[in-house]
């Protein structure tokens, strides 16, 4: 069997890593052929030196003779800038493409990839919010597979068959850090805090999308397109063990669902392999030592953004774009220390009411309405702040 060609958009990351970790217990069966990162030259390099790519990217740094040729003792070629991302997502070479850079900054190379219809390993779950039906539309007019890596969607994808019996897909949330914090404490709570998520280890952005629940708020809204089912049945509950990865409730009372140790890995094995099973170097759940699994509804008061994903989801349209801008806007001052953590829901709150929803039939809509709701939400904590 010849290897198969794999680019992995966000190397540098906690997805990336976890995505070269796999593909390095499979050497016959991947090659990988380009790593990408933002800004990080020296991580990117130290990738480069052990998995030996063609390519490798730095989106946000201007050409540089020298940096070039550092990477060229190693074997890959440079390029720069965020169009080579598209380069290397729709290069003819490449047949795997894992799309795991983090918010808006991965839509064009998710879309890139769709539309060169690669095997497409889906990480990037904010190109979906943004733009779920032109992503879905491309993938389907080029014949790209989209493979979802978000665990619960993995969990759904690996539980759901024949549609038309499904009645409901149940997405599991651990309730993140603060899911006992007393209410009133949680205007005080810092990004560190927020960041040390009780269950995985994950990037800045989502671990604090998990502790508000937009991650959640945000993964109905991907659940939405992946599986071309209405919002009302898609439903959350918190389990806060993170074991049983999401499930599948079918019109005859069955529930199926996929449970694992959480560790990244096994959806993104699952997704290289697919529709064979490879390791993936998880540790095996012991059932038994196990000593409870337990289910309940979320707080509403707690975990507001819930409901503004669902209120964006029945605006149709750019809503869904705009609740994602305002949201990455308001993270980024949050971990900045611009804005208290309760700051987070009603900034967004805030600008879903105030940028109205327009048709999102084409990409340029989209992207407008990505821009008005971050410069709107950005006039908003500075507001705040003064
Ligand atoms: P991370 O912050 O650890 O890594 C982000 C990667 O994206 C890095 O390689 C970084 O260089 C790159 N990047 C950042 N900004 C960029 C920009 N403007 N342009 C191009 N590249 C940029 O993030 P992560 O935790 O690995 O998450 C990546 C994606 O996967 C997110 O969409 C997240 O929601 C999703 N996801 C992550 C996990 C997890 O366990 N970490 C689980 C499910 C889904
Ligand atoms: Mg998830």
């Amino acid at each position: 069997m010849k290897a198969m060609n794999i680019a992995v958009l966000g190397a540098t990351g906690s997805i990336g890593a976890s995505t070269l970790d796999v593909v390095g217990r499979h050497p016959g069966r991947y090659r990988v052929f380009a790593l990408t990162a933002h800004a990080s030259a020296e991580p990117l390099l130290a990738l480069c030196r052990a998995h030996r790519p063609s390519y490798a990217v730095l989106s946000g740094v201007p050409e540089d003779r020298a940096l070039s040729e550092k990477f060229k003792a190693v074997g890959a070629e440079l390029l720069f800038g965020a169009n080579a991302l598209e380069r290397v997502a729709g290069d003819p070479a490449c047949g795997i493409v894992m799309a795991a850079i983090v918010g808006a900054a991965g839509l064009a190379s998710t879309l890139a990839a769709a539309r060169a219809g690669k095997r497409m390993l889906l990480a990037n779950k904010e190109a979906l919010v943004m733009a779920g039906p032109l992503v879905m539309r491309a993938a389907r007019e080029a014949g790209a597979e989209i493979l979802p890596v978000d665990s619960e969607h993995n969990a759904v994808f690996q539980c759901f068959h024949n549609k038309e019996s499904v009645r409901k897909i149940i997405l599991t949330a651990s309730g993140g850090p603060f899911r006992s914090t007393p209410l009133e404490a949680l205007s005080a709570v810092t990004p560190e805090q927020a960041c040390a998520h009780p269950n995985w280890t994950m990037g800045r952005k989502i671990s604090v999308d998990s502790a508000t629940m937009m991650n959640k708020a945000l993964e109905v809204i991907e659940a939405r397109w992946l599986f071309e089912l209405a919002a009302e049945r898609i439903e959350v509950v918190i389990h806060p063990q993170s074991i049983v990865h999401s499930l599948v409730e079918y019109i005859d009372g069955s529930v199926i669902a996929q449970l694992s140790n959480p560790d990244m890995r096994v959806p993104i094995a699952h997704a290289l392999g697919y529709p064979e099973r490879i390791a993936s170097g998880a540790r095996p759940l012991d059932l038994t030592s196990m000593k409870n699994l337990s289910f309940e509804r979320p707080d509403e008061q707690r975990f507001p953004c819930l409901r503004l994903a669902y209120a964006a989801l029945r605006a149709g349209g750019t809503a869904p774009a705009v609740l994602n801008a305002a949201n990455e806007i308001a993270v980024e001052a949050f971990l900045g220390g611009r804005l208290p953590f309760t700051g987070i829901a009603r900034i967004i709150a805030e600008t879903l009411a105030a940028v109205p929803a327009k048709p999102a039939d084409e990409l340029a809509s989209v992207i407008a309405a990505d821009a008005q709701s971050r410069s709107w939400a950005a006039a908003r904590v500075l507001a705040q702040a003064a």
